[in-house]
């Protein structure tokens, strides 16, 4: 009989011996399979009399699942089992007040029936004691004078432990401070010492055969579960009764339809508009052609999926989980929906992807905000992708999963479809080790990607900087390595790398890596050039311009694009070069995120400051030098400010690509245009782009020349770059890259162990 977790993730306090320890046959005892096999999921809290030492040995036979904390000494004792320290902020309070092991022998001297146990305590005395003759009370009021408590355990065990401890009281503790939900928590014990565990109000089992005293005072609790399961059975028991377990016949859920690719990203291939209670949906207006270019992927005869979230209102909504995409151009797509809360996505995604991860990935270490309770919330959302996906996909099928908010997924995805082929694509940048290793939840992150039978990443050095963090946790060996030039630069490049690995082994897996920065859509721009509003906005946008140079930059609001840095570079460019001074206007586009992102307050206001000092500084009745938009265009508006600027200045400190730059180049390819690129040697895209004047943006005076570079540059030498720059666009468009993936994972051999 299987058993799968109902709810997740769950928090597990055990008592040892009598109860997690008393199992029928460890090798296969259900509930240490269920751990071994929800790790992720299943925070393991072992609660004992023991000291820690004494739990450290007996955890050596390698039988049990290890567990992430350990109380020991009937509370007095905490400690972080995964990074082997004690937690002082739970131990330095109880030592406090501590009157000392020998001050409590002097009072028990002498006294019948009690007799001290040898063996190693902390922040405790713990006695054998005979009920027959040893007077607990009095020995209670005495030890009570020094500020402690005595308990009583077994019927002939005896501590004395500075009052309020407990191990009730210490699990408590610790679940607040690594922010463990309390509601998702298990307590499990067999003494007396446990009851205080009983005593939170919280779920907890007294398994079979519990001491008497402990069953007839846990029974007046409402939480108590009385199992008749002996020992590690008692505790699967309670997790069955409290809902957090059920038994499973299978491993995976069944659905009678079944696709043989399934695209699991994080939102869905259309835009959802309500109006009036009625929910239409049409194309997304995408800022660029990838979801378009994923559809595409989808054969028309065969049945495919999208897993993606919808939003659901569990008031007021009822739930539609599968629906079409497009019943005329995909008639076998469906989108199959998990259901988040504004709360869901406002954690999983607002908050712990954008405050945690995001400065992660593109090297902001120090803007990490690192919060436990939203991993753990994290981990819940991944999961339910996860089920989703498994539930879609036919056996043997295609699951290609998009990006680092789905992180986790293929950990939870493997455990239910061990037969599938799972992909991962990197749509941002991937640090080394020194800054990926900030994450505290680095090797969660790295086992579930190793999951995964192939890997995507932009460009050679991410994938290089994947092998090196993957290195730091697990063994890892390359067994193919592969050229990066000539499509690549290397030298004299920030981001090149010479050669990397493109197949390693690592954990008994093969896994296949690969480079594929994401191309453009060229068709799209041609059919955005033709409409007449467009050409129109051109004419305007030029008379506007009055044959000034004009310098473009069209980004995210975000910290990492270096808004700030940039539009100082471009005040210390006027006041280095007043001949400049009306003849050049910097057209500077910044798109606002999405609402409620808080992590980007900081970063508008400073824009905004310095764009108004430089206006401020250098505008006359005649000429403004900086055009600041704070506002999204639709793709076609856009077309029209690439094709009315000389010089397409892109200077991200850090991105993952860059599309902007490819579609500059390409519009301006398309309307027979010169122009210059002026790109980031931070933007994954400066790898692939030979013929872009690359700068730096974290250099002002680099900032400043590659922008003088581009004015001074002759128009044969623009021509030159641009023909160069085009020719690579336009060799590696989006279809080429969605197609080139998606073979890649088709070559990866069904997954086996490595030799
Ligand atoms: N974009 C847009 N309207 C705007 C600004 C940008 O449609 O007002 C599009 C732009 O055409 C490009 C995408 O947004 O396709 C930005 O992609 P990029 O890779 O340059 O930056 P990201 O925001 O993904 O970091």
């Amino acid at each position: 009989m299987k058993y799968s977790l109902k709810s997740a993730p769950l928090n597990l306090v055990v008592d040892l011996d009598g109860t997690f320890f008393e199992t029928m046959g460890r090798e296969e005892d259900p509930l240490y399979q269920l751990i071994f096999e929800n790790r992720g999921d299943i925070t393991l809290i072992f609660n004992t009399g023991r000291n820690i030492a004494s739990v450290q040995s007996a955890l050596t036979t390698g039988h049990f699942p290890l567990p992430d904390f350990v109380i020991g000494d009937v509370g007095a004792s905490a400690f972080d089992f995964k990074n082997s320290l004690p937690i002082r902020e739970i131990e330095d309070p109880i030592e406090n007040r501590w009157p000392g092991k020998n001050k409590i022998l002097e009072l028990a001297q002498g006294l019948q029936g009690l007799i001290p146990q040898d063996v190693q305590q902390e922040r405790r005395c713990s006695f054998y004691f005979d009920p027959l003759c040893f007077d607990a009370k009095a020995f209670a009021e005495t030890v009570s004078a020094y500020g402690c408590d005595v308990l009583l355990s077994a019927g002939r065990f005896l501590d004395v432990i500075p009052r309020g401890v407990s191990k009730g009281e210490t699990a408590i503790k610790l679940l607040m401070l690594y922010q463990l939900d309390k509601r998702s928590t298990l307590f499990a014990g067999d003494t007396l010492n446990d009851l205080s565990m009983f005593k939170l109000g919280m779920p907890a089992v007294a398994v079979g055969k519990s001491e008497s005293g402990l069953i007839e005072a846990a029974s007046k609790i409402r939480t108590t579960i009385i199992s008749d399961k002996v020992g590690s059975l008692g505790v699967l028991d309670g997790l069955i009764k409290v809902g957090f377990v059920e038994k499973c016949e299978t491993h995976h859920q069944t659905s009678s339809r079944k696709s043989e690719l399934v695209m699991v990203y994080h939102r869905q291939p259309f835009d959802e508009i309500k109006t009036g209670g009625k929910t239409t949906r049409q194309l997304p207006k995408s800022p660029n052609g990838i979801i378009p270019t994923l559809l595409g992927l989808f054969s028309s005869n065969n049945p495919g999926s999208w897993v993606a979230w919808s939003h659901h209102d569990s008031n007021k909504d009822k739930f539609e989980s599968h629906v079409a995409v497009d019943p005329v151009r995909y008639p076998n797509l469906v989108s199959a929906r998990v259901p988040l809360s504004n709360e869901d996505v406002n954690i999983f995604y607002k908050k712990f992807s954008k405050e945690a991860l995001w400065p992660i990935i593109f090297s902001f270490p120090s803007k990490i905000e690192i919060n436990h309770a939203h991993w753990e919330h994290f981990k819940k959302i991944n999961r339910l992708f996860a089920s989703q996906a498994a539930a879609e996909s036919e056996k043997n099928g295609l699951v290609w999963i998009h990006d680092y908010n789905l992180w986790l997924t293929p950990y939870y995805l493997r455990k239910l479809r061990p037969d599938l082929k799972i992909a991962f694509f990197h749509h941002t940048s991937f640090p080394g080790p020194d800054i990926f290793n900030v994450l505290p939840w680095r090797r969660e992150i790295v086992e579930s990607l190793i999951q995964c039978d192939h890997i995507g990443f932009h460009i050679p050095r991410y994938v290089e900087n994947f092998v090196d963090v993957a290195r730091s946790a697990f063994d890892v060996r390359v067994t193919k390595r592969s050229e990066a030039a000539p499509r690549f630069l290397h030298l004299n490049c920030a981001l090149g790398v010479d050669s990397y690995a493109t197949k390693i082994e690592i954990e008994g897996h093969s896994l296949s890596l690969g480079a594929h920065p994401v191309g453009i859509d060229t068709e799209r721009i041609r059919t955005a050039l033709s409409v007449e509003s467009v050409r129109h906005s051109i004419k305007n946008l030029e008379q506007e311009i009055k044959g000034r140079m004009a310098v473009l930059s069209v980004e995210r609001l975000d910290y990492v694009k270096g808004p700030v840095e940039k539009v100082a570079a471009f005040e210390e460019l006027l006041d280095k070069h007043p001949e400049l001074h009306g003849k050049i206007v910097f057209i500077n586009i910044v798109t606002p995120p999405a609402p409620g992102m808080d992590v980007y307050r900081q970063t508008r206001e400073k824009l905004d400051q310095v764009i108004g000092r430089v206006n401020g500084r250098f505008a006359n009745v005649d000429w403004t030098p900086i055009r600041y938009f704070y506002r999204s265009f639709s793709f076609e508006e856009l077309m029209a400010f690439y094709a009315v600027s000389d010089i397409a200045w892109i200077t991200p400190l850090r991105d993952g690509l860059n599309l902007v730059c490819k579609e500059f180049v390409e519009v301006k390819a398309q309307t027979q245009r010169l122009g210059t690129l002026v790109l980031s040697e931070f933007a994954g895209a400066s790898v692939e782009l030979h013929g872009a004047l690359l700068t730096n943006p974290f250099d002002s005076r680099s900032l400043t020349r590659g922008l003088m570079d581009a004015i001074a540059m002759s128009d044969a030498e623009r021509a030159a770059r641009l023909q160069k720059l085009s020719s690579i666009i336009r060799e590696n468009d989006v279809t080429k890259w969605g197609e080139g993936f998606l073979q890649a994972l088709r070559d990866t051999p069904t997954r086996k162990a490595a030799l």
